[in-house]
């Protein structure tokens, strides 16, 4: 199983949140494609990663989008609804930090996704794409609503 070590960054206001340590974990092409979309736009860029590795965009519909983002409510359902009438599975969600900041922010840690999802959770910078784990996450989460049939 995977090792967790604790991120290169001040965690004393964000004490669950840990860089997570996965070698070889994504294909080469899934990560170099995540990098590309953080290089590739001003914005930040979100989606989900599939079983398959592929990945499903979803509109981000923050008014702030260079250093925010929400999933668009309607092309978030569009994009769970192609991916599960495909008979593929979400494995892991993401978005871009174009600025190129590996860390998540605070808004990005209020609205994790609840761990009983299971998603992995994806930071792609233009140069890396880092892998986070959330432990001992507070029931409350934006995403928490969410519930999957698989
Ligand atoms: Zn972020």
């Amino acid at each position: 199983m995977s090792t967790e070590i604790r991120a290169d960054f001040d965690v004393s206001n964000k004490p669950h949140v840990m860089l997570a340590d996965v070698p070889d974990a994504l294909p080469v092409s899934t990560v170099n494609s995540l990098k590309l979309a953080a290089r590739k736009s001003s914005s930040e860029v979100c989606g989900f990663i599939t079983n398959r590795y592929d990945i499903v965009y979803v509109k981000n519909s923050h008014p702030e989008p260079d250093a925010n983002f929400i999933m668009d409510a309607i092309d978030y359902k569009r994009a769970i609804e192609q991916i599960y009438v495909g008979e593929d599975k979400i494995i892991g969600v993401f978005h871009t930090h174009p600025g190129g900041s590996p860390h998540p922010s605070m808004n990005d840690i209020k609205g994790w996704p609840n761990e009983q999802l299971g998603w992995r959770y994806l930071i792609a910078t233009p140069d890396e794409v880092y892998e986070y784990q959330y432990k001992n996450q507070p029931a409350q989460g934006a995403m928490s609503g969410i519930r999957i049939n698989d």
